[in-house]
Order: C-alpha cells, then structure tokens, then sequence
C-alpha cells in the first residue's frame, strides 16, 4: 500500500481531443425544459432520442444513476453515434467519456475481460481535492466567480493564467472593483463574506501580492483572527480510476499513459486503488464521478463479454453504459442463438432502449448544410440540393463523405465554391453501396476467391 502515490501526484494527466466525423455536434441541442429544438448545436431532427437522452444526461450529472445501461438502436446511419457524442460534449471535461467500438475489444494485447475492465475504469471520475500553499512565481490558476460576490451577472467568470502574483492580485483587485462600484485601492485590505456575497473594506494595511486565498473558484482576501493574513489554495483535478491504475501499475506509468501502451493490469493493484480510492472518500478528500461508457456495434461483442458486463455493471463503481447497434435480429457471435441486435436477452431486458428514425429529406439537406460549414466548403444552392437527393438514394454517411473530396475538385478547377458539376464527378469517382454491389457482381469472375 504504501507504494500508492498521493493524490497529488495524479495531477497533470491530459485528456485527447476527440474530432472528427462529429466534430460539427457541440450538445443535444435541448432548451432548459429538455425540450429539442428542431435545429441546435449542431443537432437536427430526431427529437424523440434526442429528449430521451437529455433525460438520462440530467440523471448523470444529478449523480443520481450509475451501472446503468442504455441502448441506442436504429439504423445505419441515423445519428446513434451522434447523440452519444453530444451527451459526452455535454457532460463536460470533468466528467469523464470513453468511447470504444466493440470489435476493439478483440486483440491478441490483453483479454477481453481486461480490455472492458479499463474501458469501464476509464469511464469512472475521481475528483481530488487538495489544500496546498500559493508559492510565489508558481502558475496559479484563479476564477472570480461573480455570483461569489453577490452582485451583478450570476454567470461571469473570468479566468487568470499567470506565474505572477502582482498581476493575479491586481486583476482581481480590477474585478471586484467593476463588480462592486467600490473603489478598492492598493493596500486596502478587505473580506468578501461567502454567505451574504458582501465586500467589506478593513482599512488601508500591507495586503501584498501573496495575501490572498484562491480556492479555484474564487479570490479570497482572508484576514486571520492575528491580523496574519494567509495565502492557501484548494486544487480540484479529476482524473479516471484507470489512470491511477496505470501510474501504480508501472515504474514508468506516466509514460504509459501517455502512449497509450499500458498492458494488462494486476487485480491486486486495482483492489489497493479501490481500496485507497475508498480511504480518500472516508477522508473528504475525494469525490466518485460517474462517467459514461459509449460501446459501439454492440453486436461484435460474444458471450463471454456479454456476460462481462452483466457482473461488471452491478458493481458499485460501473458507469453509465451506452451501447448502440444497427442489428435487427442476429446471431450472438460465437453462438447459433438469434436475438434482437445480437444480444442475449438478460442483458437486453436490463437495458433502457432509444430509437432512432430515418431521416426526412429535409432534415438531411439541415445536416448536409451543417457540415459544410463545419468542413469550411461552400456549396451552391444547387449542389446541397444534389447532395441531399444523393443522400436519399444512398446514404447520409456517403453523401458527408462526398463534401470534402467534391470541394477539392471545384479547388482544382479554381473556383471557391462547389457546383452540381462538382458533386456529379466525385459521384462518378466514389462508388456507394448499391453501385458498388452492382460492381462486383459485374465483375465477379474477376475477383480472388
Ligand atoms: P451506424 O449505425 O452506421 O454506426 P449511426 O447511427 O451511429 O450509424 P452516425 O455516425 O451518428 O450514425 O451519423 C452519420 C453522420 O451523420 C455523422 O457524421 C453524424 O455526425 C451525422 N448525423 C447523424 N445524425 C445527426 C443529427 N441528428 N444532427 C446532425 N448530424 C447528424
């Protein structure tokens, strides 16, 4: 046990920036009764799963459920991934979200079993709280929460990043002057009182640049029964179970973190985390934030997994689990059994099912102008309408991929803007589905058997 670091050494962990096919969904889109609006944040249509998920969003940031499971299903292609993405943006960085796809869980590095124990220890939060001192020319991270204070806005915050004290000190100074319509000068020594949000003026003294308290959300000028005036800080970081297995798992466990290469993990090592994770609660000292585990393609998933996931989300630190599948009935892999979405039916009647719909033609011209925009090409009006009938004969999917690639063509013959002429070449160069069913069996005989 005694090799179990402290909390403060899990402090600098990083988190990967998650960009790409969704990269245009900034939330659910939901207006405070949870109600969707038909076109927001990055979000069109399917109003239903959308609500649905806003729902089960609102209980994870309540705290109020965990070792739950969800199943997004639809079909190919109806925003399953989208939604689960806009939960996650939702959610914040604090809490943590961990995407997988089910057949990466099938890989000759570790177990299956090991391989969804991490995917669910990365989904579980620990929130840290420390006290330490403020040492002079440390970077100090200080909000000035205006609802603090009382007064004006309840939202403001203002941010300071600096390895200076005297800057911290007089830009705080500024605010709670801006906030307060009082003039505090330098040297002036005052309180802000937590419950009632007033700032009081002590007088003129020697508040220097290390007088204060920053508790990370807050600027606190605190005068001590002695007149001493004290200079403490209160750090709050998050980070996941996983990531402190892995840093006590390994000499080098930072590294490891870092390269994605963390190997099996002992069970001896995650029941001392557990356990020291437990004594950190008992203490004040740390929080549980449940977070949320996305499993893509649930389908890939054999019984052995399945039945994995039964015990795993019984247990008192499971996260929310979403999974999604495109099946209609299949065979469980591995099995001769055929079940809805390829999953054996205990686990499916423990689940709460979101459906998703296809999509109408104009909801997808709605989703086909967003990403345009979020991939900076500029379509004519008659080209996004070209695009959303293809997308009707194909795919949504086919026709995003078509966006960039047609967008390179109209740069190629210089021009800024994408025209019908543009999409009908990427068209004809880019094969769907269908044509490129029609292909092979056109051409069968040519193919490698
Ligand atoms: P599959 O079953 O094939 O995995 P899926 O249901 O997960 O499909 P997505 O990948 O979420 O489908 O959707 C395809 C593309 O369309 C993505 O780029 C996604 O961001 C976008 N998209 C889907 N639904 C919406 C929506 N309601 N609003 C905005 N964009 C959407």
């Amino acid at each position: 046990m005694d090799n179990i670091i402290s909390t403060s050494q899990v402090r600098d962990i990083t988190r990967l920036e998650r960009s790409g096919t969704h990269s245009h969904i900034k939330g659910l889109g939901l207006n405070e009764k949870l109600e969707p609006r038909s076109n927001s944040q990055g979000m069109v249509g399917q109003l239903r799963a959308r609500k649905a998920a806003g729902v089960i969003l609102k209980m994870i940031q309540k705290g109020k459920i965990a070792g739950r499971a969800i199943l997004m299903a639809g079909a190919p292609g109806t925003g399953k991934t989208a939604i689960a993405m806009a939960m996650a943006q939702e959610l914040g960085d604090d809490v943590p979200f961990t995407s997988i796809s089910a057949s990466e869980v099938f890989s000759l590095e570790m177990s299956k079993t090991e391989s969804l124990t991490q995917a669910f220890r990365k989904s579980i939060g620990v929130r840290i709280k420390e006290e330490t001192d403020i040492i002079e020319g440390e970077v100090v991270e200080v909000q000035i929460d205006r609802s603090v204070t009382g007064v004006g806005s309840k939202t403001g915050k203002l941010t300071l990043k600096t390895t200076d004290m005297e800057t911290i000190y007089d830009l705080g100074q500024k605010m709670i002057e801006s906030l307060n319509k009082e003039k505090v000068v330098a040297g002036d020594v005052i309180q802000i009182d937590k419950s009632t949000g007033r700032i009081t003026k002590l007088g003129r003294s020697f508040l220097r640049a290390r007088d204060f308290d920053a508790t990370g959300s807050e600027v606190k000028f605190v005068q001590c029964p002695d007149g001493e005036l004290q200079t403490r800080k209160e750090l709050v970081h998050t980070v996941s179970i996983h990531e402190i297995d892995v840093i006590n798992s390994r000499q080098q466990g930072f590294l490891a973190l870092f390269s994605g290469d963390t190997g099996e993990i002992k069970p001896e090592i995650r029941e001392q985390i557990n356990q020291k994770v437990a004594e950190w609660r008992e203490e004040g000292k740390a929080t549980i934030v449940p977070g949320v585990l996305f499993i893509d393609e649930i389908h890939m998933l054999d019984m052995e997994c399945f039945s994995f996931l039964n015990r795993a989300l019984e247990d008192n630190l499971a996260p929310v689990v979403i999974m999604a599948s495109n099946r209609g009935i299949a065979k469980i892999r591995g099995t001769n059994y055929k079940s809805p979405h390829g999953m054996p039916l205990d686990l499916l009647d423990r689940l709460s099912i979101i459906s998703t719909e296809p999509y109408s033609e104009d909801e997808m011209h709605e989703i086909l102008k967003i990403r345009c925009i979020e991939e900076e090409a500029e379509l004519t009006s008659d080209a996004i309408d070209i695009l959303t009938k293809i997308a009707t004969e194909t795919s949504l999917r086919y026709a995003i991929n078509l966006i960039t690639t047609s967008y390179l063509v109209a740069q190629k013959r210089k021009s800024l803007k994408v025209d019908v002429a543009d999409i009908k070449r990427v068209y004809s160069l880019f094969l769907d589905e269908k044509r490129s069913v029609q292909y092979v069996k056109e051409f069968q005989t040519e193919f490698l058997y």
